[in-house]
């Protein structure tokens, strides 16, 4: 740990480097960009003693992958980051996105968080141990191409690459911390459905002058529509939307996880007079974590630019709604009672076509077992690292990789822990890494593979 005190510099300098190279994975972004920052990864961790591999699927963008096998009867580690970006809107950032800037303790730059910072925090950790001698664990190296389009290929490419591995946790580099300096294990996640509702209520367009008031415009219709789904408070109206009930393990969980309001008011830039609003018997926590929300993501119709319109009764309009679903809730049932209630107000409002579908697959939620010995040791790492009692936390948003991991390494921990802080401003414009964070996240992880190592009698 003192070695990296010693020479976090470098590192800081690396993820700048690093951020150097636009690995944007959208689509319509040159793909040149994503195979020189895997190259670059590939480069660094054969410098720490990786044995290499690029991976490339037909289609799929490239990752990396890289081993170092201590000892066959010592205990396997997979360290998980990802060398892809998202796009950035020059015009909406305040210092260039891909030229690191430092200011205060923060470094800001497209992919300095998320998640150049999560590929060097592991990188460090194994680099250090090892100029010390000191690493006496396997360390598996998987670095995606392409996490920010939803990991498309992960299963496939982790079935490939080492199907014989036995591994005893998988530490995913790609989560936040609650709060800066506070570190924070994630130990579950919301699944979530999208659906979209059509209405229709004429053949074509009218002229509103002339139809106006005999005839139904389909926006107001789709209003009437969404505004059944949901209490003025926020709180969702379905029953079938009522939160699980939580265990007592996880009731503590949450309960312990501080939460600042004005904090949270600022990280999201909330109006002055908005208030924090969801289901009232919830904590804030609890409506993030454990609480089912449905949101309208986008609204479409003959006419939705507000400059261009004319007038016109609009004949027809769409909402994409997505809902989240915490664990314990099932997230295809979930969307069946929504869509059966929507449907159901064919009755009430029979004069409007109304129609639902399900333009993705669902996504189930996750939990981790809060009782594997594992997750109590990384989080007693994690408290060395930062100098603070490590917190488990929910996250909202699902995380896709982790059912690629769930599926390939089944019984295997799955542990995501944070790099980012609600500072950070992920995939938005002025991404930041807090750079202390950076430095309890890599310490935490030098302590934790060295009580890994530690943990297991050779045989
Ligand atoms: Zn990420």
């Amino acid at each position: 740990m003192d070695r990296f005190d010693a020479t976090m510099g470098l590192y800081l300098r690396s993820i700048a480097n690093f951020v150097r190279l636009p690995s944007i994975s959208a689509p319509d972004y040159p793909e040149k960009n994503l195979f020189k920052s895997a190259e670059w990864a590939a480069r660094k961790l054969r410098e720490v003693g990786f044995k290499v591999k690029i991976l490339k699927e037909e289609g799929a963008h490239p990752s990396v992958y890289g081993e170092i096998m201590v000892d066959p009867n010592a205990p396997t580690v997979i360290l998980y980051s990802h060398h892809d970006v998202q796009p950035a809107e020059e015009k909406d950032w305040k210092t260039d996105p891909f030229n690191t800037i430092v200011k205060q303790d923060r470094m800001y730059g497209r992919g300095a968080a998320d998640d150049k910072a999560g590929f060097m925090a592991n990188l460090a950790a194994v680099d250090c141990l090892r100029k010390a001698g000191k690493l006496r664990c396997n360390v598996i190296f998987f670095v995606e191409g392409e996490e920010e389009i939803g990991s498309p290929h992960l299963a496939t490419l982790l079935r490939k690459m080492r199907p014989d591995i036995k591994a005893d946790v998988a530490l995913l580099t790609d989560a936040a911390n609650v709060e800066s300096g506070l570190p924070t294990d994630t130990t579950s996640t919301r699944g979530l459905h999208r659906l979209l509702v059509r209405v229709e209520t004429a053949e074509h367009e009218l002229h509103a002058g002339l139809w106006g008031g005999a005839v139904p415009d389909a926006y107001m219709a789709l209003s009437h529509i969404l505004s059944t789904l949901q209490h003025p408070n926020g709180a969702p109206r379905l029953d079938a939307l009522k939160p699980p009930v939580m265990s007592e393990e996880v009731r503590k969980a949450v309960a312990t996880v501080p939460f600042d309001e004005a904090g949270f008011r600022k990280a999201g830039g909330l109006k002055l007079n908005v208030p924090i609003w969801g289901d009232p018997d919830l904590s804030v926590n609890a409506r993030l974590w454990r609480g089912y929300v449905l949101n309208v993501l986008a609204i479409e119709g003959p006419q939705t630019k507000i400059k261009k319109a004319s007038g016109k009764i609009v004949p027809w309009a769409e909402a994409l709604l997505e809902l989240r679903v915490p664990p314990g809730g099932e997230v295809n049932e979930a969307a069946k009672q929504v869509e059966e209630a929507i449907l159901g107000l064919r009755e009430k409002m029979p004069w409007f076509d109304i129609k639902v579908s399900y333009p993705k697959a669902p996504i189930e939620p996750w939990e981790a077992d809060l009782k594997h010995p594992i997750v109590g040791t990384l989080a007693k790492a994690l408290s060395v690292g930062y100098g603070r009692e490590t917190v488990f936390a929910g996250c909202g948003g699902g995380i896709g990789f982790l059912f690629a991991f769930n599926e390939l390494f089944p019984g295997v921990p799955l542990i995501p822990i944070g790099i980012e802080d609600p500072d950070t401003r992920a995939h938005s414009a002025n991404e930041s890494l807090n750079i202390a964070d950076f430095g309890g996240a890599t310490r935490g992880l030098i302590a934790f593979l060295g009580m890994l190592g530690a943990s297991v009698k050779r045989q």
